[in-house]
C-alpha cells in the first residue's frame, strides 16, 4: 500500500500538508513544509489546494442492507411500517444482504462515512461486503426470538458460533458486537442471555432502546410501571458496553440511569422525524448528564438515505426549532456526535485529524458557490453543502474514493438489481 501525501489541505482554519501511512496519520505541518520531510517509497501525492479535510463521518446507527429496500413502507406508522419491514425480511439471504450492503456502503463512501454500526440478519455477508469495500464496519449477531422458544434456542446455537468464529479471526476493521433488536421484540430470558454473552466476550451490545411512545407505554403495563430503561437496568443489561439507537422518549430518571451505566446513545432524526416517532430529543439534557451522544442515519427503509451531512443539518435545525433556540446543538457539537463520539463508543482511535490518529478522513471540495462566503467552515459544510462536495475519502490510510470515482460501482449497481427480485 504506497503512502499518502496531501499537500495544501486545509485543516480548520489552517492549510496543511498531510503524510498517510500504514493506516495512520504520521506527520502533519503547515503547507509547504513536506519539502523539508525525508520521504522514501511509493508515494501518492495529491495536490489538495481548493480542498479541506474532515475526519470521517461514523454512522452510528444503520441496518445497511435496507439499502434495497427504500420506499417499501411509506407514509406509515412505525408499528405498521415494522410489520411491513418483518415480512419482506422473510425472503432475504446471505445473497441479497452481501449485495445490498455493497449498495450502502458505496452511498456512505459517496457521502464522506467511513465507519459504520450495523445491526442485521445475515451479517457475515455485510462484514465481508463493508470489508471488499474498505469501510470500517461494526456488527454482529442481531437476536430476535420474538417470543418463541424455538426461535430462542436456534439463534442462541448461531449466535455462539459465528460470534467465536469472527472472534478468532480478529480483522481489525471489524468490530465485532451483539445486538438484540428492542424490548418488544425479544424475550427476557434472550435480552439476559445476549447481554450476558456480550458481557463474556467484552464486545458491545446494540439496541433499539425507547423509540416510540408505544414502546415506552407498552413496556410500562407489561413491567409494574417500568420505562424500557428502568426495565433494562434491573435485568442488569446497561453498561458502558450499550450503544442504544434512538433514546427519544426518555424521563429524567431514565438520563440518570443512561448516564451512571455510561451508555453511548444514538440519535436518528430522519428516520424518527419521518416515521413520526418523535423529535423531542433531549441532547442538552443527555448532554449535560455527561452522556455520549452520536449520531446515526438508520435505515434506508425508514431515513431513506445515508447521508450523515443531512442528518447533522437536521439534528440541528430540529433542536434549534422545538427548543426556540437558535444557540441549541452548535457546529462543534454537531461535528463530534458525527465523529469523534462514535469513535469514542467504539473504541477506535478516529474521528480526528491529527497526528497519529487513524487515517480516516474525507476531502471535500470548496471550489464551489457553497464556500465562497467567509463564515465558518463547518456552518458553510452543514447548512450550505450537500455531500456531493465529498471529493475523495481515504479509510484506514486507503483511498476508498478519489475525485468521486468508487471502484466496481457499475458491477454493484448491476448485482443489486438482480438481487431486487428476491424481494419483488
Ligand atoms: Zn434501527
Amino acid at each position: 500500500m504506497a503512502d499518502i501525501l496531501l499537500r495544501n489541505v486545509r485543516v480548520g482554519d489552517a492549510r496543511q500538508d498531510i503524510l498517510i501511512a500504514r493506516g495512520r496519520i504520521r506527520k502533519m505541518g503547515a503547507a509547504g513544509a513536506c519539502a523539508a520531510w525525508e520521504l522514501s517509497g511509493d508515494i501518492e501525492m495529491m495536490d489538495c489546494s481548493g480542498k479541506a479535510a474532515i475526519p470521517g463521518f461514523i454512522n452510528m446507527h444503520t441496518h445497511s442492507p435496507m439499502a434495497l429496500m427504500r420506499g417499501i413502507g411509506e407514509d406509515m406508522h412505525f408499528h405498521e411500517w415494522l410489520a411491513k419491514i418483518w415480512k419482506v425480511e422473510e425472503h432475504l439471504d446471505h445473497d441479497f444482504v452481501y449485495w445490498a450492503t455493497k449498495v450502502a456502503c458505496l452511498e456512505m463512501i459517496r457521502t464522506g462515512t467511513t465507519t459504520f454500526n450495523d445491526q442485521y440478519w445475515f451479517f457475515d455477508s455485510s462484514v465481508q461486503a463493508a470489508r471488499e469495500m474498505g469501510l470500517r464496519i461494526a456488527t454482529g449477531y442481531d437476536v430476535m426470538d420474538k417470543g418463541s422458544r424455538g426461535e430462542a434456542e436456534r439463534q442462541k446455537e448461531q449466535c455462539i458460533a459465528k460470534t467465536e468464529a469472527f472472534l478468532h479471526a480478529g480483522d481489525p476493521g471489524h468490530i465485532l458486537e451483539l445486538a438484540f433488536h428492542a424490548v418488544y421484540s425479544v424475550s427476557e430470558e434472550m435480552i439476559c442471555w445476549t447481554a450476558g454473552l456480550a458481557r463474556k466476550y467484552d464486545i458491545p451490545l446494540h439496541i433499539h432502546l425507547s423509540e416510540t411512545r408505544k414502546e415506552v407505554e407498552d413496556c410500562q403495563a407489561a413491567h409494574g410501571g417500568l420505562t424500557p430503561v428502568e426495565y433494562l437496568d434491573r435485568l442488569g443489561v446497561l453498561s458502558p458496553r450499550v450503544f442504544a439507537a434512538h433514546t427519544l422518549w426518555v424521563s429524567p430518571h431514565d438520563i440518570e440511569l443512561l448516564a451512571e451505566h455510561g451508555v453511548h446513545c444514538i440519535h436518528n432524526i430522519n428516520s424518527n422525524t419521518k416515521l413520526a416517532s418523535g423529535y423531542r430529543f433531549l441532547y442538552n439534557e443527555m448532554r449535560d448528564a455527561g452522556i455520549n451522544l452520536c449520531l446515526g442515519t438508520d435505515g434506508c427503509a425508514s431515513s431513506n438515505n445515508l447521508d450523515m451531512l443531512e442528518a447533522m443539518k437536521n439534528a440541528a435545525i430540529f433542536q434549534k426549532a422545538w427548543r426556540d433556540d437558535p444557540s441549541a446543538l452548535p457546529l462543534q457539537e454537531l461535528m463530534d456526535m458525527a465523529t469523534v463520539n462514535g469513535a469514542r463508543a467504539l473504541r477506535i482511535d478516529a474521528g480526528r485529524i491529527e497526528e497519529g490518529a487513524v487515517a480516516d478522513l474525507s476531502l471535500v471540495d470548496t471550489d464551489n458557490t457553497f464556500f465562497l462566503s467567509p463564515g465558518p467552515f463547518l456552518a458553510n459544510l452543514v447548512y450550505s453543502a450537500h455531500s456531493d462536495c465529498i471529493d475523495s475519502v481515504i479509510c484506514d490510510g486507503r483511498f476508498l474514493m478519489k475525485h468521486r470515482e468508487v471502484a466496481g460501482e457499475r458491477e454493484i449497481l448491476a448485482e443489486a438489481r438482480k438481487v431486487l427480485a428476491k424481494i419483488a
